[in-house]
């Protein structure tokens, strides 16, 4: 069995140093780029969302590679989500690809016996003891977990580094690091080397930097070349950004589910406009914003997939957010036609407005 996963954010640094740790045959396809989402969009169907048609150009870049089986998460939520797995194998074997789907899906679709099995048919492919696959697992979560730490002081700090463009460098050399590390204890070592640098990162918290949240659909937000690299771009400009939703948090969401434990800050910020759930990540994306103005953010950024159906609700919701929390919000919708000099001159003139926006407000005050 070889193992290949599709692109989700970071998830393929903890993906490497599990399989690493498990000593199991895997390929980890190309980051998301052109080829991807063109083959994709060959082979899709056209209304689906940009996620599934950058998955299908995932999966086949690692077969091409020599995978035979794929590994992802499901989920049977009111939204697509539910149907790609189902629909994705279709049109793998139309393609006449002949690979198996492993779906770790929610416990309350498949059942906790049924979710044991389909984890222990990849466990069943490591030589490792019991106690050496679960501390396999463990590091993963962990360095799920810190490079998820690392990302998320990185585009705050961004903001107020004194050397500007410090922290956008050193997450860039630690993702590139680790990821040639084949070790999986030193790659954690690596992470947590690169935890303590970003921490160290000398900041000047008398700077007013723009601040902004970057919520919307989860895949969309995590995934960079999706959402053409906003995080980047915002580094550049030295605009503070913070963004709730990571790996991390969705592993922890989707244990936490089970004891309806999960994300209770963010659900109950979003019961006054959307108390309920409706797929995807909609009432996360009101809760954040909820969140946001409260913490005295100037701004919200919502991204996602043309078609999205969950968040075509919250932007709905949104204006009525702005307006009574003035908390403005630009929503970006992303597909596989989003052209980037149209893109960026929209980032642009809403941190302006933003900017603007702040200079009023203390002029009056
Ligand atoms: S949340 Fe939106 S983009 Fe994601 S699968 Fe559902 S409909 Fe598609």
């Amino acid at each position: 069995m070889k193992i290949t996963v599709p692109h989700m954010g970071n998830v393929y640094i903890a993906v490497k140093i599990l399989f690493d740790g498990l000593g199991i045959d895997y390929v980890i396809p190309p980051l998301n780029n052109k080829e991807a989402l063109y083959l994709g969009s060959k082979y899709s169907p056209d209304e689906i969302c940009l996620p599934f048609k950058l998955m299908i150009g995932n999966y086949i870049a690692g077969i091409k590679n020599g995978a035979d089986t794929i590994l992802l998460v499901g989920s049977c939520g009111p939204c697509r989500f539910g149907e790609y797995p189902e629909l994705q194998h279709k049109i793998l074997e139309h393609l006449k690809y002949n690979v198996e789907f492993i779906v770790i899906d929610a416990v309350k679709s498949i059942g906790l016996r049924e979710l044991f099995n389909r984890i222990r048919i990849v466990g069943s492919e490591s030589r490792k003891t019991l106690p050496g696959k679960i501390n396999s697992v463990i590091r993963a979560y962990n360095a799920m977990c810190i490079l998820d730490d690392i990302e998320s002081q990185a585009h705050f700090k961004a903001g107020y580094e004194k050397e500007r463009g410090e922290c956008k460098k050193i997450l860039n050399f630690c993702k590139e690091e680790v990821l040639s590390c084949d070790n999986p204890d030193k790659a954690l070592k690596l992470l947590k080397d690169y935890q303590d640098r970003i921490r160290n990162v000398a900041v000047d918290y008398s700077k007013k930097p723009v601040k902004v949240a970057i919520i919307g659909e989860i895949y969309s937000v995590i995934e960079p070349f999706t959402n053409l690299f906003i995080e980047d771009i915002l580094m550049d400009m030295a605009v503070s950004t913070r963004r709730n939703l990571t790996p991390s948090w969705w592993l922890k969401d989707m244990l936490l589910k089970i004891i309806r434990l999960n994300s209770r800050e963010l659900l109950k910020a979003s019961d006054e406009f959307l108390p309920l759930c409706i797929g995807g990540h909609a009432r996360e994306c009101v809760g954040e914003a909820v969140l946001a103005s409260r913490e005295g953010f100037d701004g919200a950024i919502q991204i996602f997939p043309m078609g999205c159906m969950p968040e075509i609700v919250s932007k709905a919701i949104l204006p009525t957010i702005s307006r009574e929390k003035k908390l403005p919000v630009l929503s970006l919708i992303v597909d596989e036609m989003t052209g980037e000099a149209g893109y960026m001159t929209r980032i642009e003139a809403f941190i302006d407005l933003l900017e603007r926006r702040r200079e009023h407000v203390f002029a009056w005050n």
